[in-house]
């Protein structure tokens, strides 16, 4: 099952689950609320009429958390080596997942144009990512029954402002300016999804691929990336966490290639879909 957030003419939003070409609406006033809800009680809320087509309707971000989206920084080697070599710095590995946060706010619709500063950044770059939605109220999560508090999959894009990330020596500031959080089009049941490690996962900008990966080359793995996190913490229902990019981001890039006003992104998830943003610097 694919579920999404769409927009109507009078602009509430309302969540769904998409029925081939339709959607079928969702009476919980948000997906936050419905992903809340036990397994067993969510069909309850499936509308019974009300499908509505899926290409007549503008899609908002799936999921909007109550709190900041999770991160694991350096989670695929050949980022964490290219990274490094950039900064001037030897390659440290960690044992346990680096993890950081993207405010809410930084949030975006698929599809969406994203609105950047010229005076805030210089330097918009992108990352590819695959996000795991949290299905349920949890707090010490054995690895192998990770995958059971997963409500599902979705694409995100962690755009970072590389010179606010280097001069604030933390990446919070560079990474939660308003509008680099875009995620979507829709979150895939995690059922439906079966071994988040082995899907392709590549990133184009105005069509040329810049980034092409797969889940399996992960350093930490969904699994080990949710029972680390909820680890004397507790994690909630609808929370985001981004698993981290690979290879071939933009600052890293030889010369260097940040994103210009106009520029279409697009990160590509295997047996997810397509998340297109456009970009727009003033
Ligand atoms: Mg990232």
């Amino acid at each position: 099952m694919k579920f999404v957030t769409y927009r109507t003419a009078d602009g509430q939003t309302h969540p769904g689950v998409v029925e081939g070409d339709r959607i079928r609406t969702i009476s919980t006033p948000t997906l936050r609320e419905y992903v809340a809800l036990a397994q067993h009680e969510r069909i309850a809320w499936h509308a019974a009429d009300g499908l509505v087509p899926l290409d007549g309707v503008e899609l908002d971000a799936p999921i909007r958390p109550a709190r900041n989206v999770f991160c694991v920084g350096r989670n695929y080697l050949e980022h964490a080596k290219e990274g490094a070599r950039t900064a001037g710095r030897e390659l440290r590995l960690y044992d346990v997942p680096t993890f950081f946060t993207k405010a809410p706010t930084a949030i975006a619709a698929p599809g969406a144009s994203l609105r950047f500063d010229a005076n805030v950044s210089q330097e918009y770059d992108y990352e590819a990512e695959l996000a795991v939605v949290i299905g349920a109220r949890c707090k010490d999560v054995p690895e192998d029954e990770a995958l059971h508090v997963v409500f599902g999959y979705t694409a995100l894009n962690d755009l970072t402002a590389r010179d606010l990330q280097r001069s604030h020596g933390q990446w919070f500031k560079g990474k939660s300016l308003d509008d680099s959080c875009p995620i979507g089009p829709w979150i895939v049941a995690g059922e439906e999804i079966g071994d988040p490690q082995s899907l392709g996962i590549s990133l184009r900008v105005n069509g040329v691929e810049k980034q092409s990966s797969n889940t399996a080359k992960m350093i930490f793995s969904v699994k080990r990336i949710v029972a680390e996190l909820s680890r004397g913490m507790t994690l909630l229902p609808g929370d985001v966490i981004a698993t981290g990019t690979p290879e071939g981001v933009g600052f890293a890039r030889t010369p260097p290639e940040f994103l210009a006003d106009g520029d279409e992104v697009e990160v590509e998830i295997e047996r997810i879909g397509t998340l297109r943003n456009t970009v727009s610097i003033a």
